[in-house]
Formats: structure tokens, sequence, C-alpha cells
């Protein structure tokens, strides 16, 4: 039990990556608030680590909206004293090329992964610095470090994250948070599967070569990430002893980018 008796915030955890590393952190122990912008999922995965045992609370959290993200880390610390770990997981993503990409959809997208990550940063490290301590971390992409056509408000934002996450790694130091990204390859959650008909589309193939020569071109195997590769690697970061690994990004991809 490499998490126990530690508390947890996950955002967007009511499916995809965020649900899988809720699970997981269970699993090891921790006390777990699932949150996400829609309530049902949200109480879904509570009461799934619920039943399997594990202790978990329900939010619901639209990471954009100032009031709900401080209300949300409220609830955790009347229930449980506070959070040691939170993760700004939720996201979004938008396909077009830049010359047709309307603003309010650059804006929708830079303002769940960018804004959203600033308010649960915010919210969480109040709570870490008055607790003495605790793990912020972020989920950031390959996009953190590398650029794919059609994303661009998606590529924007995870490289942002990077600039986030290195800054909370400096100003945390003296009270004892550490900050880390975690930088997945494709996944195969709801997120990327929405997108597999909208690349087809756009770049006028069809989906089987999206998949083989647009997001696994470049990994080492051909394989898609797992949830659960992603997952291992947050229980990882969130344990890891000392500020020894903080301000880093950790590529998980077979091997699309390597750092
Ligand atoms: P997903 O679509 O399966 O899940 C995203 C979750 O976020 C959903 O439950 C959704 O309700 C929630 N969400 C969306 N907007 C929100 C908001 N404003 N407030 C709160 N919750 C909100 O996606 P996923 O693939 O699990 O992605 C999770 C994270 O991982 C995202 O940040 C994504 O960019 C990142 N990521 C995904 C992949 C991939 O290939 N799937 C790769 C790299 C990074």
């Amino acid at each position: 039990m490499r998490l126990k008796d530690r508390t947890a915030l996950i955002t967007g955890a009511g499916r995809g990556i965020g649900r899988a590393i809720a699970e997981h952190y269970a699993r090891e122990g921790a006390r777990v608030a699932v949150a996400d912008l829609d309530p049902d999922t949200a109480n879904d995965v509570a009461r799934a680590i619920r039943e399997g045992g594990g202790e978990a609370m329900a939010l619901a959290m639209d990471v954009t909206d100032e009031q709900a993200v401080e209300d949300g880390f409220q609830a955790v610390a009347d229930q449980w004293g506070g959070v040691d770990i939170a993760l700004a997981n939720a996201g979004i993503q938008h396909i077009d090329p830049i010359h047709k990409l309307a603003y309010g959809d650059w804006q929708k997208v830079i303002n769940v992964h960018l804004n959203g990550a600033f308010l649960v940063t915010r919210a969480a490290l109040g709570q870490m610095y008055a607790g003495g301590g605790g793990a912020m971390l972020y989920m950031g992409s390959v996009h953190s470090v590398e650029a794919s056509p059609l994303k661009s408000p998606y590529v924007a934002a995870k490289h942002g994250l990077l600039g986030l996450c290195r800054t909370v790694a400096k100003e945390g130091a003296e009270y004892r948070v550490r900050s880390n990204i975690i930088c997945p390859g494709f996944v195969r959650t709801p997120l990327v599967e929405k997108q597999i008909p909208e690349q087809a589309k756009e770049l006028g193939i069809p989906e089987e070569e999206v998949i083989r020569n647009v997001m696994l071109k470049n990994t080492v195997d051909g394989q898609f990430t797992t949830v659960e590769d992603v997952s291992e690697l947050a229980v990882h970061l969130a344990a890891f002893p000392s500020a020894a690994l903080t301000g880093q990004s950790i590529v998980v991809s077979h091997g699309w980018h390597m750092q």
C-alpha cells in the first residue's frame, strides 16, 4: 500500500485515465475525492471504490468554475482534513486547423486545461501548505513536448502546464510540496475514440490509417499506452519519498517521444 492514509483529489475522474488513477490510488490505500463535471460518473466511480472496500467521495466540479473548485476542496477538508495529493487531469480535445479554428473553441480548450489547472493548483496548495506538504500532479501529454497538426489549443495548453508544474516545484519546495507532470502517448479513452473519425475526415484518410500512421507511427512497437500504464506512473509520482523528484515531466508513450 504505497498511498496508505493519504488523501487525493483527482479532477476529470469520472471516466478514462482519471477514473483508472482514482481506482488505483484507492487500491494503494488513499482516500480519494473523485471530481468531475459529470456528477453521475463521479458518483459511479466513488461507489465502485467503496464497494471494493476503499474510501471515496464524489464531487461535482467544473474545473473552470472558481467557486466550484474552492467548494470541492473545502468539502474534502471538511470530511478528511485536507488533501495530500491533487491531480489536475480534466481535459477536452478539439480538432481543427488553426485557420478555421473559432476563438470560442480555442478558449474552451485553454480554459479547461490551463485555467482549470491553475484553479485546482491554488486551492490544493492552500491546503498542502497548511498541512505540511504534498504532491501536486498534472496530466500533461506527449503534446506537452511535441506538436501535432489540428490540435493547436490542446498543444499550447499542454505545453503551458509544464511551466505551471515547474513553477509550483520552485514555489512549493519550502512547504514540502513536490510537483510533477505525467505525459502520456495515445490512450484509448473516449477522448481519443472521438478524435479517430474526426481526424480521418479532416485528413481525408481511413480511420485505421489515423491509428497506424498518425497516432502510433512513432512508437517503438505500434501499441497504445494503457490507463494502467498511466496510473502506475501516477502512483509512483505521488508516493515518491523525497524532493529529489520534483519539477519533472515523465513521458509514458511506448517511445513515441524520448527525452
Ligand atoms: P476522457 O474524455 O475519457 O475523460 C475526461 C474527463 O474529464 C471526463 O470524465 C469529463 O467529464 C471530464 N471533464 C471535462 N471537462 C471538465 C471540466 N470542465 N471540469 C471537470 N471535469 C471535466 O479523457 P481522458 O483520455 O481520460 O483524458 C484525461 C486527461 O488525460 C486529459 O487531460 C487528457 O488531455 C489527458 N491525456 C489523454 C491522452 C489520451 O490519449 N487519452 C493522452 C495524453 C493526455
